[in-house]
């Protein structure tokens, strides 16, 4: 079952010398790598830890359509937004993005001027999805509700004082992760080199210093072009870049905690204007609740945590919102990412770069790219690409245009031909049309029955032992962590991550106890 898109662990065979080196595998990296492969350059990419190891996994896993860039005047990065939105939802990756019903009640709260505003929001929303042209059928027309419609569509919602709601439309992933797995996975089924556990100490335009992160090895490799895609640790890597990150916070919820919310819900924060406490139910059977917005000071953690005030202030906005009172209790789970903030300068203030990206030649010929957002990944790493290719030595690279925008990721189809398949509706949603050979691999390395292979791993965590296997077979996982955290993401709740535990370590066991041909 060797098949060549395998991302692995470590250096161990690494090219010495190819055209483009890229640094880090979050979203933008994973994204550079597939642009620059599929234009016919010879690519190492690396990430000092695992895949999705950065912001990329805290994100709230919406694919925008750029309203709130509109609502500062941003038209262009706007556009840009829900041009990428509907790429990444009727083209690229319809397997792993889903069009997502979103209510913003309006409670006694909110006035009638706010009332308004946002109803303008929500058709000028509307516009920008006609302007990119994305199919009504992809995602329908804003509309208002009345109380009773609100209430049937959301019903945990607090019904005294609510006048009514507004629904509209917008794109949420399955998992960010597994969307910049599946990027990954891409960009190596075309010939790209993807490596994990493979840390740049040093970087030049034309060279990068590396640490094999399994053996402690250093080595050199030679490039026409480095591309720098390491998110909030970008300025490690090149002076020229000083970044402020800001924190934003997300807790984890059961879906009992709000039942029968089909929907998700902008919670207005009372006193705020346009400001919303996003309640967002995800397939697995969990709510996300998020976001905060708080700078951070100090050395950029690997792992950014919550902290209690944030926590405090999300269950108060969602709790005014909704019937019951949310408690501390009923938190399972909450994570923090981190957005680069660039610094701009003068005065030390910052420039909000999670808004729009920027692409940086610094002085050592190192190209940065920073900012941006998932939903904006493939036109970061097609600029980012232009970039390197118009700076010397890159510049006489013989590189065809980018072709990513009508590429689709691996297992990607029509949502008619993904609904019509026959395999889990767990896999399908988050393996698309690769949920046969998901299944196939799995049987072939295991030995063990699809029966077995396919049962939730534990009572009431839906990870199968199938997926923990493909995780480590095709997609480079190397551990417990980065099955638990990354290609699955039952580590957002750490209760259910105790309980998957064993299975990922008998995963790991059965790979490699699998004959060598089968790994
Ligand atoms: C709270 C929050 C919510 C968000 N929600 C959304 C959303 O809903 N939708 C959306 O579109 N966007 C969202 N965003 C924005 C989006 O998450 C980020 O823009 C994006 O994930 C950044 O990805 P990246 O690849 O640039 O950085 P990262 O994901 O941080 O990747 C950088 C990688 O570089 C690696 N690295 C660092 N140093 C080195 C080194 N020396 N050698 C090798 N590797 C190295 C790291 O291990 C890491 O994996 C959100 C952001 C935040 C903070």
């Amino acid at each position: 079952m060797r098949s060549p898109e395998r991302i692995t662990p470590g250096l161990a065979g690494a090219p010495t010398d190819v055209d483009l080196v890229v640094v880090g595998l979050g979203i933008t990296g994973a994204g550079v790598a597939l642009d620059a492969v599929t234009r016919g350059l010879s690519v190492l990419a690396v990430d000092a830890h695992d895949l999705a190891y950065g912001t990329s996994r805290w994100s709230s896993k919406l694919v925008h359509g750029g309203l709130r860039y509109l609502a500062k005047g941003q038209v262009g990065v706007a556009h840009e937004s829900a041009v990428e939105r509907g790429v990444l939802m009727e083209v690229t990756a319809p397997h792993l993005t889903r069009p997502m019903p979103v209510v913003v009640p309006l409670t006694s709260s909110v006035t009638r001027a706010q009332a308004a505003l946002t109803s303008v929001g929500l058709r000028a929303g509307d516009a920008l999805r006609r302007g990119a042209r994305t199919a009504v059928e992809t995602l329908p027309r804003p509309r208002r509700l009345s109380a009773t419609e609100t209430l049937a569509l959301a019903p945990p919602l607090r019904p005294a004082g609510l006048r009514g709601g507004m629904l509209s439309w917008d794109g949420q992933l399955v998992d960010d992760a597994r969307l910049v797995t599946t990027v990954a996975r891409t960009a190596a089924a075309h010939g790209a080199v993807v490596r994990t556990r493979a840390r740049v100490l040093g970087a030049t335009g034309t060279e990068v210093r590396l640490r094999d992160e399994l053996t402690g090895a250093t080595t050199t490799v030679t490039a026409r072009a480095v591309v720098n895609a390491a998110g909030v640790w970008a300025g490690e890597l090149d002076d020229d870049v000083v970044l402020r990150p800001s924190r934003g916070t997300h807790l984890v919820l059961r879906a009992d905690a709000l039942p029968g919310l089909q929907v998700s819900v902008f919670a207005p924060v009372p006193g705020g204007t346009n400001r919303f406490v996003l309640v967002l139910p995800q397939p697995d059977g969990t709510v996300y609740v998020g976001l905060t917005d708080e700078p951070v000071d100090g050395p950029v953690p690997d792992v950014p945590e919550a902290t209690e005030p944030e926590i405090g202030f999300l269950l108060d906005v969602v709790s005014a919102c909704f019937a019951r009172q949310l408690h501390r209790s009923d938190v399972v789970g909450a994570f923090a990412g981190l957005r680069p903030l660039l610094e701009s300068g003068a005065g030390g203030s910052t420039a909000d770069l999670s808004r729009k990206h920027a692409v940086l030649v610094g002085r050592s010929g190192v190209v940065t790219v920073v900012g941006g957002k998932l939903t904006t990944y493939r036109r970061m790493a097609q600029d980012a690409v232009d970039a390197a290719l118009a700076t010397p030595p890159a510049a006489g690279l013989a590189a065809g245009p980018c072709r990513t925008r009508a590429l689709p990721l691996l297992g990607a189809a029509p949502r008619d031909r993904l609904a019509a398949l026959e395999q889990p509706e767990r896999l399908v949603r988050r393996y698309g049309t690769d949920a046969a050979l998901v299944l196939a691999d799995a049987v072939e390395v295991t030995g063990l029955a699809e029966d077995e292979l396919l049962a939730p791993v534990a009572e009431g965590v839906a990870v199968t032992l199938a997926e923990l296997v493909f995780g480590v077979t095709h997609e480079g996982a190397h551990d417990v962590a980065d099955l638990l955290d990354r290609r699955t993401r039952v580590g957002l709740v750490p209760a259910d991550r105790a309980l998957a535990e064993p299975a990922a370590r008998r995963a790991l066991a059965l790979v490699a106890g699998a004959a060598p041909g089968n790994r």
